[in-house]
């Protein structure tokens, strides 16, 4: 043990730890500690005698893992929860979300929004998040301001919205907020184009450019349903995966959101990309968009990251409930209860997301020198006992309120289930107060 790992800010020692790398191992009789923002030990508990710390934290039945990253979602949207459903995607989008977001969003609907967002987050393990909506500076401010961290990947449409008028005002806007937090420990900005049919190809190809330009992650909803693809080939005559390709936009910074429809030449060109996946199991099963075909994505080399997608098509942020959506669909898709297995889909919500968000040097496995970003989740109590296998209990059986604490950065962001940095009941107020508004307005 090298000398600075002698003192520690916090010390922890937890029933198991789940490092995710290496791939698949549980330990038992381990702590860990941590040292300002970061990982300053994993060692086992007789060794760890040697590190004095300012606080020693006993959670027996605890297992220790890294925060999960929900790699896709639009988070201001909770404010939606529940406004409509059961609806298909494009009914859905132009009859229903669109109308509200242009009658309702501003940096304020944002701000509140985000927090709630927030707060489901990380009461169910999430640490990072990727957002992509209007007002992204809001959504930045308050992740800094919450010590949560986030990839912005800010919104960009042909058309004019609240936030701005065409593409140049959204790349324009985009960029002076990716300016502004260069310096940030928790947000990185990036683009995010929504969709090959909401934006043209001009707009495209400035935003390839600019991305190649600036070293940049993209990320973008494509192949969402099969309509989406059928569309485009009649329109293009060509599928909107082969236009990113032609268009330059398709690399290892590119993070392709949902990928339902999609044929072997397809999974080909991701894999010689290395263009990363976005799975969201749940919003493709609630809007009936389709299944993504993970099992034989992972087994052609390409990386799949796990998202929530907006509450309003979820209807939950809560990435245990996305693990289990997604081993449970992987396995009816594929028709053989093998496929995606507890690990995997552990690591589509760790080191997976991690790798999609370009961060996996810094977060997504615990390793000595990398972000304490990190959740202990409590298997103590009756609905994950008896206790076998602590991975299968954490994606079959966990539902995410069994998180009991959350480390961002080394702080701790919520401990025994209170949240430190948000207060609840102002939370709940705002909250009621937007739901008031909207309702009103829809009569
Ligand atoms: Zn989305």
């Amino acid at each position: 043990m090298h000398p600075q790992a002698q003192t520690a800010d916090t010390l922890i020692h937890p029933g198991w730890i789940v490092p995710v790398l290496p791939r698949g191992t549980v330990l038992e009789n381990h702590s860990l500690a941590i040292t300002g923002d970061r990982i300053s030990a994993l060692l086992p508990r007789s060794e760890a005698a040697a590190i004095s710390a300012r606080r020693v934290l006993e959670l027996p039945g605890h297992v220790l893992l890294p925060g999960l990253v929900n790699a896709h979602g639009h988070a201001a949207m909770s404010l939606l929860r529940g406004f409509a459903d059961d609806l298909p995607l494009m009914p859905w989008l132009e009859q229903h979300i669109w109308p509200a977001e242009a009658a309702h969003v501003s940096a304020g609907f944002v701000r509140d929004g985000a927090e709630l967002a927030i707060a489901e987050m990380i009461r169910s393990g999430t640490t990072t998040f990727s957002d992509m909506y209007f007002f992204p500076d809001a959504c930045a401010e308050t992740a800094q301001r919450l010590g949560m961290r986030c990839q912005i990947t800010f919104p960009i449409l042909d058309f004019p919205t609240v936030w701005a008028r065409d593409a140049d005002e959204y790349i324009s806007k985009g960029l002076a907020l990716r300016d502004a937090v260069k310096h940030s420990k928790l947000v990185t900005v990036g683009f995010g184009p929504h969709a090959t049919y909401t934006v043209s190809e001009p707009n495209l190809l400035k935003v390839a450019t600019l991305a190649a330009e600036l070293d940049a992650a993209v990320q973008i909803h494509l192949h969402e349903t099969r309509g989406e693809v059928l569309l485009a080939v009649e329109r293009t005559g060509e599928r909107p995966l082969d236009s990113l390709q032609r268009l330059g936009l398709l690399g290892p910074r590119t993070q392709c959101v949902h990928m339902t429809d999609l044929g072997d030449q397809d999974i080909a060109l991701l894999a010689a990309s290395g263009a990363h996946v976005v799975h969201c199991p749940q919003s493709n099963m609630k809007l009936a968009s389709g299944s993504c075909p993970v099992s034989t994505l992972l087994a052609r080399g390409v990386n799949v990251a796990l998202g929530s997608d907006s509450a309003a098509s979820n209807n939950d942020l809560n990435l245990f409930g996305e693990m289990q959506s997604a081993a449970l669909l992987a396995k009816l898709r594929d028709q053989d209860a093998a496929a995606l297995p507890a690990f995997e889909a552990l690591a589509l919500a760790t080191i997976n997301g991690a790798r999609a968000l370009g961060l996996e040097d810094r977060i997504g496995s615990l390793e000595t020198g990398k972000l304490a970003d990190l959740i202990a989740v409590d298997l103590s109590q009756p609905e994950t006992q008896p206790l076998y296998h602590p991975l299968s209990q954490l994606v079959y059986a966990c539902n995410g309120s069994q998180v009991s604490h959350s480390w961002i950065g080394g702080v701790a962001v919520m401990e025994a289930r209170q949240l430190t940095q948000i207060d609840l009941g102002a939370l709940a107020a705002r909250t009621g107060a937007w739901r008031d508004r909207i309702r009103r307005a829809n009569g």
